[in-house]
């Protein structure tokens, strides 16, 4: 039996043209670092988009193949977020923070034809540009010298919009194609190609701006700290355009400082980022007079968020952070964790709510299982491997199958958690994270969550090292704050307080800094590597 519904293809260029119609009087705001900020109606950033689609089309990019971006969030990166899909090309946005190695790999693996590069960053890309052979030429926003990069292969991007009109044609295209691609930052191995179709991308974006996850109107100014390389901003600059919400654009401008002197300007009212750069802006405003007013909404993914910084952005900002999980294998968006209704905002039943790690998104479905596969209860108890599917979640990967990472059709996140009976789900660690002391699981982000609730304690990683007892047992790193101080045993007599007593770590390092990955998040392998370089005892 038919429906009699249309066939209405979910693309990219339907989200720009639906932006420029109907919301083509909202901004997008770009931060210069002091003075004047750069702004551009999405009228002007759509009359871009086409001049930019028309100015790849006329260098021969077709349907299909890989135009790369090298950027900070910014106007420009915008237009090339429509411009590419909408023409039927794939865009392909490259982390600024990777080694030139995986840089290089991953230019070739998806073998990119242009790279459009800000001129800032031209010092850090010109690293590779003799690595590349799949780069026709690089097209530099900006007028900053590129001549690093070989005058032979370098386009300005403003000289090419220049040559164009506004007005380009978008193609009709299947919604199934590819849109765009992101590879995964490779903290647990090597990176991997996700690519996003239309469809997917389109879906994402619609679940983004619900009530139920991102939740922006028209009336929000969303500061997108989250880099547009790091899983397409969580989605917020296609959501934006959906809303008709301004979009604040930080540039290179990610210091404490920057951010809020752009909010306090600008007026933000909502803000997405990673814990450690929420963290920052806490620690900033520790000896800082800063004004967060305008903000009402805070998002925190990509790793845990400890309660020390959501009860501190409540305390001092009245600001609600609320925590969301995804990857790059999810668009990311997999789930936020709004506490449920009756739950009084600002009490600590409410911050418990916001420590779940999120509650299954509208739109993708998940489960636990065990290490044999077999699916756990939803009890908020039983601790298993998360699985995912649904219309935004990857099925493959480009050019690696992987078929490691499936299970049935559904993804292996390797994450580790429960799920409670309302879909509240909790991670607990990552699968190759887990300490495992006797036959039980310790999670190293509850350690840690604790920890830095210690009011000498800055940052706080646990790792699991090799015990001939206990099989593993908990290695915590401290950084403590500037001036402060505190010892191995009376930090431990604080957790004992918190854990059972046989989760507290007897192993304790006190170092400068933990290392961060190429999207802030704090990097676990390099402190394997120290303790097994006996760098630490
Ligand atoms: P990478 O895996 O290289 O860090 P991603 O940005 O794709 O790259 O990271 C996805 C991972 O981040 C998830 O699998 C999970 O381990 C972690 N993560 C994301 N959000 C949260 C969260 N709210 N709490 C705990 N971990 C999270």
């Amino acid at each position: 039996f038919a429906s009699t519904m249309q066939e209405f293809p979910l693309t990219v260029s339907a989200i720009l043209r639906h932006g420029a119609r109907v919301y083509g009087g909202s901004e997008c705001v770009t931060w210069a670092g002091g003075g004047e900020p750069r702004r551009a109606s999405y009228r002007q950033v759509a009359a871009n988009a086409e001049r930019l689609a028309a100015a790849l089309t006329r260098l021969g990019v077709r349907a299909g193949d890989r135009v790369a971006t090298f950027c900070w969030n910014s106007q420009e990166h915008l237009e090339a977020y429509f411009a590419v899909p909408g023409m039927g090309a794939v865009l392909h946005t490259l982390n600024i923070r990777l080694f030139p190695d995986q840089l290089a790999h991953i230019i070739g693996h998806a073998e990119d034809r242009f790279v459009i590069v800000d001129d800032t960053l031209v010092p850090l890309l010109a690293r590779v540009a003799g690595r590349l052979p799949t780069v026709e030429a690089f097209i530099v926003v900006g007028d900053g010298d590129a001549s690093a990069l070989g005058d032979a292969r370098v386009l300005r991007y403003r000289e090419l919009l220049a040559a164009e009109e506004p007005g380009f044609d978008w193609p009709e295209l299947d919604e199934r194609s590819a849109a765009s691609m992101c590879y995964t930052s490779g903290t647990t191995g090597d990176p991997k190609g996700v690519v996003y179709s239309h469809r997917s991308t389109f879906l994402h974006a619609m679940a983004a701006m619900s009530a139920s996850l991102m939740g922006i109107t028209e009336a929000d100014r969303v500061l997108a700290i989250v880099p547009m390389f790091h899983v397409n901003a969580w989605g917020l600059p296609y959501a934006a355009f959906l809303s008709g919400a301004t979009l604040h654009m930080p540039g290179p401008f990610l210091q404490p400082e920057h951010l809020t002197a752009f909010i306090a300007a600008e007026r933000s009212t909502v803000s997405s980022a990673v814990p450690t750069i929420w963290s920052a802006i806490l620690n900033y405003g520790a000896d800082h007079e800063l004004d967060l007013s305008s903000l009402r909404s805070g998002t925190s993914g990509g790793a845990a968020a400890p309660r020390a910084l959501l009860e501190g952005f409540e305390q001092r900002y009245g600001l609600r952070i609320i925590q969301g999980w995804g990857m790059t294998e999810t668009s990311p968006l997999g789930g936020m964790a709004f506490p449920p209704p009756g739950v009084a905002p600002g009490t600590a039943e409410d911050v418990d709510w916001r420590l779940k790690s999120g509650r299954v998104a509208a739109g993708v479905e998940m489960r636990i299982v065990d290490p044999a596969g077999e699916e756990l209860p939803w009890d908020g108890e039983s601790v298993g491997e998360i699985e995912v599917r649904g219309p935004w979640i990857t099925g493959s990967y480009h050019r690696d199958p992987a078929p490691e990472k499936f299970h049935d059709g559904w993804l292996r996140t390797g994450d580790i958690g429960t799920i409670d009976d309302r879909g509240f789900f909790q991670i607990t660690d990552r699968a190759k994270d887990v300490i495992k002391s006797g036959g039980e699981w310790i999670s190293s982000v509850e350690l840690e969550n604790h920890l830095v609730s210690h009011p000498a304690v800055l940052e706080a990683a646990v790792i699991g090292i090799p015990d001939p007892r206990w099989d593993e047992r908990p290695l915590a790193f401290v950084v403590l704050r500037d001036g402060a101080s505190a010892t191995a045993a009376e930090l431990a007599g604080f957790l004992a307080g918190k854990v059972a007593r046989w989760q507290v770590p007897e192993n304790w390092a006190f170092v400068e800094e933990i290392p961060k990955t190429t999207v802030g998040k704090f990097d676990k392998k390099p402190l394997r590597a120290r303790y097994r370089a006996d760098e630490v005892k």
